[in-house]
């Protein structure tokens, strides 16, 4: 009514007419609000409440070469566990230059920047494993340019190593391999070398392309051919952003800190941010005041491959969320009011989620369970047979999962109901529910999660599992 600059209580009467006994302050479907403008005498154009979102998402300047810049690789750090990925960490930290007076890298805020001798640059996400990796590739965004995979030389290959270059591998990021412990006595960078060659990793000292660097993190070797390494992949990858448009890129971590609020870490991906910029991640959004890098240094700008710690944020947005900046407070609002609202449909559709991950992970922590029960369902019998046998080798004594039922083909009723019974969430791996099924999982608050690769299904159930495990110290 009001956008017809009709009276309400006129509209009520035309609908009593039509024998529609509505009151003033009940909300009507948009094809009944379609017919009722049109017979007003209205042109109805129809907009959908996501149009908000089209204008976040500004796709690449029309992308204008002479604006494109050179940036510095973003890396990270995967391997097994004690092959030394967090040592190599310390240790890389150790050929930054740009320290000087002004003190090193003394905060832990998810990235830090290396400066090397050199002049080149090099960003390194300070969260080793694959867990964090993952998160980064949410949404397809790539956060990191090259994966240096860690290998203890006097271990070798092991699963973790194999599961870390799968990762890489469905993300198509390149690998540099890191033989670590070099120092040991039992080091042998001849075999590791060797053992890669059974994973398609064919490394230079076997005529292959992956570059194999052999390095000590604790004596603290090799670090600078290592760093060259970095440097020269990434000039073949010619990387590049344009620094001169307004900044995004991806949340890399986030908290909430007594006296300080939430404080989230953005990695910039293109553009440059600036104090008084607007941002917006899921759906917080806060106006820079402050950001700082990980020397504690507050800064004015950060640009391309640039990681800063931000104060202002409304709330603590989740790792691998997109960030970007906005134009008003206003479009903020926006945005973040859609997605909130967005938020709670989804939350409402499902009210009893019983059998959703988030479920499961509660009642793990609660040890109310010790079998997390999953449905997985698969395109081929090929590739449930694989899902199954990975996931039932998940966990440990204490708390395991378990597949109550694996099969190949569409998402059946059956399957939701027997998903519903057992409280188990339907794993769906390139398929989708049939319509009937679908709606009756919705009704039922059975939770269907797709998953096109392997390892992020892998993933999730390890997420939730781990909730219960030691954490890993
Ligand atoms: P992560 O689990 O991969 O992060 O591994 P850590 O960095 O925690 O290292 C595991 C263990 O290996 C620790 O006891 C380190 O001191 C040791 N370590 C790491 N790098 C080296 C190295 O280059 N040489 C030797 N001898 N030990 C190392």
């Amino acid at each position: 009514a009001n956008r017809m600059a009709e009276r309400g209580a006129d509209v009520v009467k035309y609908l009593m007419k039509q024998g529609d006994m509505l009151k003033i302050n009940d909300v009507l479907d948009a094809d009944t609000a379609q017919v009722i403008a049109e017979d007003f005498g209205h042109t109805v154009k129809r907009v959908a409440e996501s149009d908000v979102e089209f204008d976040f998402i500004k796709d690449d300047d029309p992308v204008d070469e002479s604006k494109q810049k050179p940036r510095a690789p973003v890396i990270a750090i995967m391997g097994h566990v004690d092959h030394g990925k967090t040592s190599l960490l310390d240790a890389l930290r150790t050929t930054d230059v740009a320290g000087g007076e002004a003190g090193g890298i003394t905060q832990h805020i998810g990235a830090y920047q290396l400066q090397l001798k050199t002049g080149a640059k090099i960003t390194v996400l300070d969260t080793p494993g694959h867990a964090a990796f993952s998160a980064m590739r949410t949404r397809g965004a790539q956060a990191v340019d090259i994966v240096i995979l860690v290998v203890a030389a006097d271990d070798g290959v092991k699963p973790q190593t194999i599961e870390s270059i799968k990762h890489a591998r469905a993300a198509d990021t390149p690998i540099i391999v890191a033989v670590n412990k070099m120092d040991t006595y039992e080091a042998d960078a001849t075999k590791v070398e060797t053992d890669l060659l059974q994973h398609e990793i064919i490394t230079e000292s076997m005529s292959g392309e992956t570059q194999s660097i052999h390095v000590s993190a604790k004596k603290k070797t090799g670090l600078d051919e290592l760093t060259e390494a970095i440097t020269l992949q990434a000039e073949l990858m010619d990387l590049k952003a344009n620094p001169t448009r307004d900044a995004d890129g991806m949340v890399i971590e986030s908290k909430i800190e007594k006296g300080r609020g939430p404080v989230a870490t953005l990695l910039v991906k293109r553009g440059t941010l600036k104090r008084g910029d607007i941002v917006v991640a899921g759906q917080y959004w806060g106006k820079v005041k402050a950001m700082m890098d990980e020397r504690g240094k507050q800064m004015k700008l950060a640009g391309p491959s640039a990681a800063v710690e931000l104060m202002g944020f409304d709330g603590a947005p989740t790792p691998g969320e997109p960030f970007a900046v906005v134009e008003t407070e206003q479009k903020a609002r926006e945005i973040t009011e859609y997605r909130e609202r967005q938020l709670k449909k989804a939350a409402t559709v499902a009210p009893s989620a019983l059998a959703s991950m988030e479920a499961m992970m509660a009642k793990l922590q609660d040890k109310t369970m010790s079998e997390m029960p999953v449905l997985v369902k698969g395109d081929v019998q090929g590739s449930v047979e694989a899902i199954k046998s990975s996931v039932e080798g998940l966990g440990n004594d204490e708390v395991r999962a378990r597949v109550i039922h694996g099969a190949a083909g569409a998402i059946s009723e059956s399957d939701i109901m027997l998903a519903k019974a057992s409280d188990a969430p339907v794993l769906a791996f390139n398929v989708r529910p049939n319509r009937q099924a679908k709606d009756l999982a919705e009704r039922e608050g059975v939770e269907i999660r797709y998953y096109s690769i392997i390892y992020d299904l892998i993933d999730d159930v390890k997420g939730v599992l781990s909730g219960m495990l030691e954490p890993e110290r």
